[in-house]
């Protein structure tokens, strides 16, 4: 199959090769601008699941989701109501991925929440939804030009014996399934500047990443770090590292100092500056690098 990602330059392709694992202490900084993965805390993601990582070498050898000239859309799969209810962010969430994962993305026709993924008063007194059949019930209606279809539902969802999960991305069937349940401002305990549009940008970012063939990272702080809760979710940075970045524009083939520009601008107009900034600062590096 023809892959697309060809003919990306020379020198986008040297940029790259610095993204190894970093070497040196956790906690600390190199010069890429990304804080080393510290050790974690009890409770935290990585103390609980211990995770190898993946090197880039791993990922070429096990990514079997590629962006190809017939597969190279993201489909983004309302479920239930939650298109009527967050019209404006579902939108803004279309422009997104399509911005950060170079592609182009479409809002497919709501489909209803399957009766049979409905578990009432599962834990925490309230309704839940399996997100196993969510994810069944998505990769029956595969678009095939789709390159991954993402599932978005205001539903509390859990995975098998968890108590719940904030999205689920599959590697192998280029489904996903998220929630915005827990990022709104209804929830409990919620801070007052709760910033549903970027948590909601962040665990898609995240689970598509998955659908790609992403795992966790568990070098830099990274969006694609594993979480247990909000707090460390919200801890997490936006932005891929330099490793899983060099992951995905082998996968996609997109010119990261050009895709950084768009998501700077993106970043910009929705009033996250600092994240907006932080890309101002990786654009120089890169261009400082490419021009030596
Ligand atoms: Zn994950
Ligand atoms: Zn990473």
């Amino acid at each position: 199959m023809d892959r697309l990602g060809k003919g990306i330059g020379v020198a986008v392709t040297l940029l790259l090769l610095a993204a190894l694992p970093p070497s040196g202490a956790a906690g600390d900084k190199d010069d890429t601008g990304f804080e080393k993965m510290p050790p974690p805390k009890p409770g935290e993601w990585l103390y609980v699941h211990k995770e190898p990582g993946q090197t880039f070498e791993q990922y070429k050898r096990e990514c079997s989701n590629r962006k190809t000239k017939e597969r190279n859309v993201i489909y983004i799969q309302p479920l239930g109501d939650v298109f009527e209810t967050k019209t404006k962010l579902i939108r803004t969430l279309r422009e997104y991925l399509s911005i950060f994962f170079d592609s182009k993305a479409r809002i497919l026709k709501p489909i209803p929440l399957p009766k049979r993924a409905f578990h009432p008063k599962r834990r925490f007194g309230w309704d839940q939804y399996d997100a196993t059949y969510l994810l069944r019930v998505l990769k029956t209606g595969i678009p095939d030009d789709a390159l991954a279809v993402a599932g978005i539902t205001d539903q509390d969802l859990f995975y098998e014996d968890m108590n719940f999960v904030f999205g689920l991305g599959s590697f192998g069937t280029r489904v996903g399934v998220y929630s915005v349940h827990r990022y709104s401002a209804t929830y409990p305990n919620q801070p007052k500047d709760c910033t549903l549009l970027k948590r909601t940008l962040k665990v898609a970012n995240h689970e598509i990443g998955h659908i790609l063939g992403l795992a966790h990272c568990i070098h830099y702080k990274c969006t694609m770090n594993g979480s247990n809760s909000l707090p460390e979710s919200d801890s997490r940075p936006i932005h891929l590292c330099p490793l899983c970045l060099k992951k995905l524009q082998w996968n996609l083939g997109f010119d990261p100092i050009e895709r950084d520009k768009k998501l700077r601008d993106f970043y910009t107009r929705i009033g996250q500056t600092g994240d907006a900034n932080f890309l101002t600062r990786q654009i120089t590096r890169l261009q400082n690098k490419s021009s030596r």
